[in-house]
């Protein structure tokens, strides 16, 4: 061992020594994975318990006291205990007093008491120093040393100095202190674990409706009208025929509702001729979620390339490629190449690539570790800009694929037109109302609105007044 690495380590033990005692109330999962975590750190650990005998699941390094002995030894006591059994700490208050107290507990309904954990716990124990951290980590995490999805942890408290020292020990266990303000943030923390995927709730419902009614639409023309009318059994259509048309199609349309509430946002900023009037509230949840419609598009864009691909291993596929060929040697007649059809069939592919690749680097570049290393102008080149260019390329690829059939009375089978026809509607009103809105009758005012230009200013014409007034 070189000289250097000893010193490091006598510097090491050094700090690890000087590090002062912790004290952890309850000797439960969470008080026994984060005590392991704490010793390791090298922080000496005091658990205090309502029995003082160890059990081989207690860290050996530590010490089980009675929580009065073990309030003494320690000026950060972390309260590893569920919120309704909080009381017991109430007759403590006096040794609590100028203790700095973590409250950890998390809830099990959002909103479940009128105050957070946490300022129930600053009344109780009036004295001490409440601090709220840890909630957002479980205790399996810190056993299995698992931290990479949950190495954040959220903070807050009135106290500085209290919030500081929190946020060192949160350091010291290679862990990321994230300060969010005072104590009146803790029932907002204290939400976040309860919180299920809020932002793809709204997504995931709609692809979910979007699927069940384009897959009975499908199924009723392309399985039971083929049965019905013409005596077909198609069912198997329902394995690789319908999905494949079900995910481009929502694809389509959910790219496309990404970019729509952009295009209300801007309608509604020319009609009231200001940016600082509110949306309303459907609009922001509905602009806030975009990342998510986007990416569960991209899901199923990428659904549609897969089955795309296992397109010339179908039997069906096979034998309808077969059975041309064998009635055209029946015939004695090859049919000449039609170039027209060549042209749109290698257009429509192309298309599609180009959409999809574009597809994928929008998704890439939502990602938070591509999009914190963009500045916010390359950011909207890339969400706005390349996001308008896929939409347009993948409704051209749509549109090239049926193109031809759109006035085709043939393509309609109980007065339904073709699926694909329905998911252009959408895409179609975004794009032209896009195009609308790039005219420079409504891009200038737009921009100004924008950079935050009024057309009725009512704020400085009240100013304005009451300077007069003043004047006068
Ligand atoms: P737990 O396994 O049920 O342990 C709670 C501990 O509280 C018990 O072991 C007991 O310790 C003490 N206790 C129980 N009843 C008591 C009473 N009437 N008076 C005084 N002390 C009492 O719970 P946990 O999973 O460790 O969770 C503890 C806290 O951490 C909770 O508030 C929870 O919300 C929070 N939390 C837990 C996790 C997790 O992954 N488990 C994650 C984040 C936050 P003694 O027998 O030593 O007195």
């Amino acid at each position: 061992m070189n000289k250097n690495s000893s010193n490091i380590m006598a510097l090491a033990s050094n700090i690890s020594n000087r590090r002062e005692a912790v004290c952890i109330f309850g000797t439960g999962d969470f008080g026994r994975a984060l005590g392991h975590k704490l010793i390791q750190s090298g922080y000496p650990v005091v658990f205090g318990s309502r029995s003082t005998q160890t059990s081989s699941l207690i860290p050996k390094d530590a010490e089980v006291l009675s929580h009065t002995e073990a309030a003494q030894k320690a000026a950060i006591i972390i309260i590893a205990i569920q919120r309704q059994h909080y009381s017991f700490l109430a007759p403590l208050a006096e040794i609590l007093r100028g203790k700095v107290l973590v409250d950890i507990s998390n809830n099990v309904k959002i909103n479940q008491y009128p105050e957070s954990n946490a300022e129930y716990l600053a009344q109780l124990v009036p004295g001490a120093k409440v601090v709220k951290a840890f909630n957002t980590v479980s205790a399996w995490a810190l056993q299995s040393g698992t931290l990479d999805a949950s190495r954040q942890v959220f903070v807050c408290g009135d106290d500085m100095e209290a919030k500081q020292m929190v946020m060192d020990i949160v350091r010291a266990l290679g862990l990321t202190p994230v300060d969010q303000g005072s104590l009146l943030a803790a029932q907002e923390i204290e939400n976040y674990p309860l919180q299920l995927f809020p932002m793809w709730k709204f997504p995931i419902l709609l692809s979910l409706g979007l699927t069940a009614f384009f897959f009975f639409y499908c199924l009723i023309r392309d399985v039971i009208y083929p049965y019905v009318c013409e005596n077909k059994d198609l069912s198997f259509f329902i394995a690789i025929s319908i999905p494949n048309r079900i995910c481009p199609i929502l694809a389509l349309i959910l790219l496309a509702l990404v970019y729509l509430p952009g295009v209300f946002a801007a309608i509604i900023q020319l009609y009231r001729g200001t940016k600082y009037s509110r949306f309303p509230d459907w609009l922001d949840k509905w602009m806030l979620c975009r990342k998510q419609l986007g990416l569960v598009a991209l899901a199923f864009a990428s659904l549609h390339v897969l089955y795309t691909l296992v397109i010339p291993t179908r039997s069906f596929v096979r034998w309808r490629i077969s059975s041309q060929t064998v009635s055209q040697a029946l015939n004695n007649k090859t049919e000449p190449l039609n170039t027209t059809n060549a042209w749109l069939s290698d257009s429509y592919l192309a298309l599609g690539i180009l959409g999809f690749f574009f597809f994928v680097l929008l998704g890439i570049t939502s990602l938070p570790s591509v999009s914190n290393n963009v500045n916010w102008r390359e950011f909207r080149f890339v969400q706005s800009k390349l996001g308008y260019l896929t939409l347009v390329l993948c409704t051209a690829h749509t549109l090239v694929y049926g193109g031809k059939w759109f006035l085709s009375p043939s393509s309609y089978r109980w007065y339904l037109p073709n699926a694909y026809m329905l998911s252009l509607v959408v895409p179609c009103i975004v794009l032209v109302a896009k195009f609308v809105l790039i005219f420079p009758c409504l891009d200038k005012p737009l921009t100004r609105i924008r950079q935050g230009w009024e057309r009725n200013p009512r704020y400085s014409e009240q100013s304005n007044y009451v300077i007069n007034k003043s004047a006068v």
